[in-house]
């Protein structure tokens, strides 16, 4: 039996191992997928080899450290700077990054991206300005503070100080506000003059209807939260994990299974 992980701080309340353990059952995979609470990110890998894994999912706050530790880097996780999925390939762990690619799945469904405004500047606004700017649209970042512009440097990045409101099909949310509380990411009146020539809002919070989804939808805008990304990323890890060998759709269907469970 091969088996697989999520690693992370907190990691109780992950429900990769559903996903991951259902999807397994339904296609027949010799399979198990466990949680592992890490406390030191360097460990990671020392972690992943003593346990036998064959593949690892790694969320909040160590994806920056599977990126570095990993013995190779695939391209999309190099040039976004973090990775959530490891995979053994002859006795090397590789680095992968599905946020991105699942990401860019559930926004696609939209419809055609132009433009987008992403609110936040933390690892996940990183990889899904990459992926966006991969598929042809022009990103812009906005955020709170100047102090995570370098990170930034191939896009246009906006500190609230300094940011005027343009035309944009998408806005996302990539901050917690509204996910221990009822904030917004940036002031009420500001959002509503950048949703007034929005179509599409996104959230990358889910379990939790938020006040940013909230007044998009006053707005008339299409909205997502980020259930479908967390699904996405996690059918792209599988394809990851069984090496192709099932179609997305069929992974989806006993994904979608677990997740509604
Ligand atoms: P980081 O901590 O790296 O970044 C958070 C960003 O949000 C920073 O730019 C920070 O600003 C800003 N911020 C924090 N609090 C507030 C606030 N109250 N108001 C306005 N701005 C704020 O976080 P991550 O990028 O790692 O994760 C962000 C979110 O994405 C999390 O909620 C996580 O759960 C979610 N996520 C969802 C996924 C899914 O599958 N749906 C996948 C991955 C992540 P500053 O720079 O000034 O500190």
């Amino acid at each position: 039996m091969d088996c697989y992980a999520v690693f992370g701080n907190p990691i109780a309340h992950s429900i990769s191992p559903r996903l991951h353990n259902v999807a397994f059952r339904a296609l027949d995979v010799d399979g198990f997928y466990g949680r592992v609470l890490l406390e030191n990110g360097e460990d990671l890998v020392s972690e992943f080899r003593v346990l036998a894994l064959r593949g690892a999912n790694i969320t909040v706050p160590f994806k920056e450290f599977a990126l570095v530790l990993a013995d190779e880097q695939d391209e999309t996780a190099n040039a976004i700077g973090s990775a959530n999925t490891l995979v053994l390939k002859q006795h090397k762990i590789k680095a992968y990054n599905t946020d991105a690619p699942g990401f860019m799945k559930s926004v696609s469904e939209f419809g055609v991206i132009k433009s987008a405004l992403i609110i936040g500047a933390g690892g996940t606004a990183r990889a899904l300005a990459y992926i966006l700017a991969q598929n042809g649209t022009k990103v812009s970042v906005l955020n709170r503070s100047e102090k995570r512009a370098k990170n930034f440097s191939e896009f246009r990045f906006f500190a609230l100080a300094n940011f005027s409101v343009e035309n944009y099909d998408l806005v996302v949310n990539t901050t917690p506000a509204g996910l221990i509380d009822n904030e917004l990411p940036v002031g009420e009146k500001l959002l509503r003059d950048v949703f007034a020539s929005s179509k599409f809002a996104f959230d990358v919070i889910y379990g939790k209807k938020t006040k940013f989804l909230d007044l998009a939808k006053e707005m008339k805008l299409d909205v997502k939260d980020g259930k479908e990304m967390l699904l996405y990323q996690a059918i792209f890890a599988f394809d990851l994990f069984t090496e192709g060998e099932f179609e997305f759709t069929e992974i989806k269907k006993s994904m979608l299974y677990a997740l509604n469970l």
